[in-house]
């Protein structure tokens, strides 16, 4: 695969905590435009991957890699600035502020959060949040209090949080936690809505979901990489078979 293509590289990465390994060692690679699914049991260290890749977490060991240049060392905000952004796994949107200033909030993507409120947003913000709404359907809903959205409307105003940034790299950690079925689906189709402009890593354990997204599967097992395939070839290892049962 050419290299011009390589947006992400999570190289030998530890993450210690006190003698206990996180991270062990992980390696991952995204191309541009590249939909992953990361797998496996609680503790895995699924959430700790994107904590280190978004500079929340710093390694003991290893690098990060994006655009080619080492970010393992910056602060979320400058990796923020840089083009990655996440969803955390539990929603955490401003209940009192619409959704649109939730958006617009996001899509300032730094500290001067307040100069998004009000007037005086700038024309290439305004448009990222109008398309965000668009994207995640809730267009109708931008005005009405983020408190008040039902909890699947509140994980996609997340969602649409993370691309408000104009991130081109999106984590997303477990986008469907707490959703049924048709809102599950909701999801997946609104990942798949998204253009090849976007890189997307999505964690989730819901394997009805990782099915709908149709993406290749990286299965980690106590902070280390464990296999990586289709999600037929996944479910059919025994190696990971036995990952899931010894749980
Ligand atoms: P996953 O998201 O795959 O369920 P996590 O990345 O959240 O796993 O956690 C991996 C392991 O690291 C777990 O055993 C967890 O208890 C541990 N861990 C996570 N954060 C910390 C922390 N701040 N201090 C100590 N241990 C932690
Ligand atoms: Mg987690």
């Amino acid at each position: 695969e050419a290299v011009a293509d390589l947006l992400l590289a999570v190289d030998g990465v530890t993450v210690d905590y006190s003698g206990f390994k996180a991270l062990d060692g992980f390696s991952l690679t995204l191309n541009r435009g590249d939909r992953r699914v990361v797998i496996g049991p609680n503790g895995a260290g699924k959430s700790t991957l994107c904590d280190t890749i978004i500079g929340r977490v710093r390694p003991s060991e290893g690098r990060v890699i994006f655009r080619g240049e080492e970010i393992q060392a910056l602060p979320e905000q400058a990796i923020v600035a840089r083009g990655i952004c996440r969803k955390f796994q539990a929603p955490g949107v401003l209940p009192t502020l619409s959704v649109r200033d939730n958006l617009a909030l996001a899509a300032r993507r730094d500290r001067r959060w307040w100069k998004a409120l009000g007037t005086g947003i700038p024309p290439a913000e305004r448009a990222a949040v109008d398309e965000a709404l668009e994207t995640v359907g809730l267009t109708a809903r931008a005005d009405v209090p983020a408190g008040t959205l039902a909890h699947g409307e509140k994980q996609w105003l997340e969602i649409a949080m993370v691309l408000a940034t104009r991130a081109e790299l999106i984590l997303l950690d477990e986008p469907t936690a707490g959703m049924g079925p048709a809102e599950t689906s909701r999801t997946a189709d609104l990942i798949h809505s998204l253009g090849p402009h976007r890189t997307v890593l999505v964690i989730d354990h819901d394997m009805s979901f990782v099915e709908q997204l149709g993406a290749p599967v990286t299965v980690m097992h106590q902070g280390r990489f464990l296999k990586q395939g289709s999600i037929a070839e996944v479910r059919a290892d025994a190696q990971v078979a036995a990952v899931y049962l010894g749980h």
